[in-house]
């Protein structure tokens, strides 16, 4: 059996991804875009808290949206 398991991107700087904000992101909005990621494969998108429900709102319009997560949960670069 060879079930594969999600694989989201690693991350750097913790900030969030709206346009324009550059506040500390709280959430990891993992999507996936079928026609040019593979099926396992998790994009990152960072959201603060008062962008988290737009974010979440575009990539679901796209049904892009795939699982939302505590940014403690991401994989982050090591930069050290
Ligand atoms: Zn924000």
């Amino acid at each position: 059996m060879n079930l594969l398991s999600p694989t989201p991107d690693a991350v750097d700087e913790l900030v969030c991804s709206a346009r324009g904000c550059r506040s500390e992101a709280a959430w990891g909005l993992l999507w996936n875009n079928p026609k040019l990621h593979t099926p396992e494969r998790r994009k990152v998108w960072l959201a603060c808290d008062g962008h988290r429900e737009h974010l979440e709102q575009y990539l679901g319009a796209r049904s892009f949206l795939r699982d939302v997560v505590p940014v403690s949960e991401l994989p982050v670069v090591d930069v050290s």
